[in-house]
């Protein structure tokens, strides 16, 4: 009886994990250990110096070419603590 309904849950999920994917899959991953973000400049992902990221994150962070590439939201909390250009 419940046999339909429980199927077309299934397909539903499915395509929604499906479009999921497709909107947040980037090349090049979040450097900092633990996050899952990506760090694409498409998506709006940016590179900080190994010291800026260092203060921030210790050494859990993946370096490439003496740069740490963070996505967005990684990008904006080291803004938040190292405000040094917005703050007067
Ligand atoms: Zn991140």
């Amino acid at each position: 009886m419940g046999f339909k309904a429980r199927a077309r849950a299934n397909q539903t999920k499915t395509e929604e994990d499906e479009k999921k994917k497709d909107a947040k899959t980037g090349k090049e991953p979040c450097g900092v250990n633990g996050c899952e973000g990506w760090a694409d400049s498409t998506m709006g992902g940016r590179s900080l110096s190994v010291t800026d990221a260092e203060d921030m994150w210790g050494k859990s962070v993946v370096v490439r070419k003496n740069r740490v590439r963070v996505c967005k939201s990684c990008y904006r909390s080291w803004k938040k603590t190292n405000k040094q250009e917005d703050y007067y």
